[in-house]
């Protein structure tokens, strides 16, 4: 029973965490969305804007992170779970260690960049001084879905764009 409960908290979370990641994939950012939550509250959002800001810091969890932060009032987010649709690059799961996060949970993982068990796993290194327990897996289709949708129009609006400047050449 308190493991059902569980996985529909999560679940509620993670669909905050994909509401995120529309807005990114509006924006015509690749769609990552990031919650933090601390007392069954979200107290940090945040969604790929690495295009729209200009900035390889611009990641979901970075902003999440960042505004957390701001209204915890310290840079240790301690009590805190945060919530991503896509496992964390080297950045951001440094970012976590750094704060202190206790807990991740994942929706699909990224098994050519992401850093909490694909390429590495730097949320759960015994040498470091804080260890993630980590989930995966909680609204793992959708998420997956969503990156896949993302991807196949933007190869076919680069397809157009290559025939739009080839027909203007001619
Ligand atoms: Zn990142």
């Amino acid at each position: 029973m308190v493991q059902t409960r569980k996985i529909s908290e999560d679940e509620k979370y993670m669909k905050e965490a994909f509401r995120q990641a529309k807005k990114a994939y509006a924006l015509g950012e690749v769609p990552i969305g990031c919650v933090i939550v601390h007392d069954g509250k979200i107290i940090g959002r945040g969604y790929n804007r690495r295009n729209t800001d200009k900035s390889t810091l611009s990641h979901a969890e970075m902003i999440a992170i960042r505004r957390a932060s701001k209204v915890i009032g310290d840079w240790r987010l301690e009590e805190c779970t945060l919530y991503v649709t896509l496992e964390p690059c080297q950045m951001c799961a440094g970012a976590i260690v750094q704060a202190r996060i206790p807990k991740v949970v994942m929706a699909c993982m990224n098994p050519k960049a992401g850093c909490a068990g694909s390429v590495l796993n730097i949320l759960d290194m015994p040498a470091f001084n804080h260890q993630v327990e980590l989930v995966r897996g909680i609204m793992e289709e959708e998420c997956a879905q969503m990156l896949k949708d993302f991807f196949k129009e933007l190869r076919i609006r680069n397809k157009l764009e290559k025939e739009t400047r080839k027909s203007s050449l001619l």
